[in-house]
């Protein structure tokens, strides 16, 4: 590959606690074999939050606080590397825009991915979770979401345009369609590729042709899921163009980043 890969969606670990990959006997697992297996596929650089199933502490708070001080630790470890996502809470809104705050003063403007199940809230559509984002707003940041309702999302990207919201897993043909109508109407409302992927023969072909290519990014959610099964779909999809591939796999990713 010619060009630099940006993996946007991934959750690095500093112990087996926040490695959520479902076969971790498989492998050595530890921060130097995240950064071995990314550099043999050709990705120089990965982006997202810290998580991990299960309870921490004495509230969710604490468990935010723990995963957001872990992702700063990999970043010290792994430098321009890793490019950290921190966790916001809707049940602690003023501890969520302090935390924005801190994290902005030293140049991380990525929030999540957040995966509301594993952290004790639900629905995006929260008069809370709204109020911490409109700091954020404020900011320009960008939101990766673990992929809810699709309309949900796309109210949210609606209502703070200056965001840029990123819906994770495309998911069946319905949910996929859904993401397209809700692109074709914010332009600040993005998809990764994550999950279970473009799977379906032409779906990334026709998400392009519907919404142009500037509005998807290559993203696995590694450790859950493995990369190499997303960058294959891009690189190795007859139906896509190198200059597709390139903005797919690392342009359009800086550009919502703006590195
Ligand atoms: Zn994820």
């Amino acid at each position: 590959m010619e060009f630099e890969i940006i993996d946007f969606h991934t959750h690095p670990f500093l112990s087996p606690l926040t490695n959520i990959c479902n076969h971790p006997e498989t492998f050595k697992m530890d921060t130097d074999y995240t950064i071995e297996l990314m550099r043999s596929l050709g990705v120089s650089r990965i982006c997202g939050s810290v998580a991990f199933v299960g309870e921490y502490g004495n509230c969710w708070w604490d468990k935010i606080k723990h995963n957001n001080e872990e992702a700063l630790k990999l970043h010290e470890i792994y430098g321009d590397f890793y490019i950290p996502g921190f966790h916001v809470h809707p049940d602690y809104v003023r501890e969520s825009m302090e935390e924005i705050e801190r994290m902005h003063a030293m140049g991380i403007d990525l929030i999540g991915e957040l995966v509301p199940y594993l952290d004790g809230w639900g629905s995006f559509t929260n008069k809370n979770f709204y109020e911490i984002l409109s700091l954020a707003e404020e900011y320009e940041m960008t939101l990766s979401l673990h992929s809810g309702e699709v309309p949900e999302q796309g109210m949210l990207a609606e209502a703070f345009p200056r965001l840029k919201v990123v819906s994770a897993h495309p998911g069946e043909y319905h949910d996929f369609m859904r993401h397209v109508e809700w692109m074709q109407r914010c332009e600040n409302f993005y998809l990764d590729i994550s999950g279970y992927g473009v799977f379906r023969h032409g779906m990334l072909r026709t998400g392009i042709d519907k919404c142009g290519v500037e509005r998807f990014v290559f993203g696995s959610d590694y450790p859950t899921c493995n990369p190499a099964m997303y960058i294959g779909a891009v690189t190795l999809d007859p139906s896509i163009t190198d200059a597709e591939r390139e903005l797919i796999l690392s342009e359009n990713a800086k550009r919502i980043l703006g590195i």
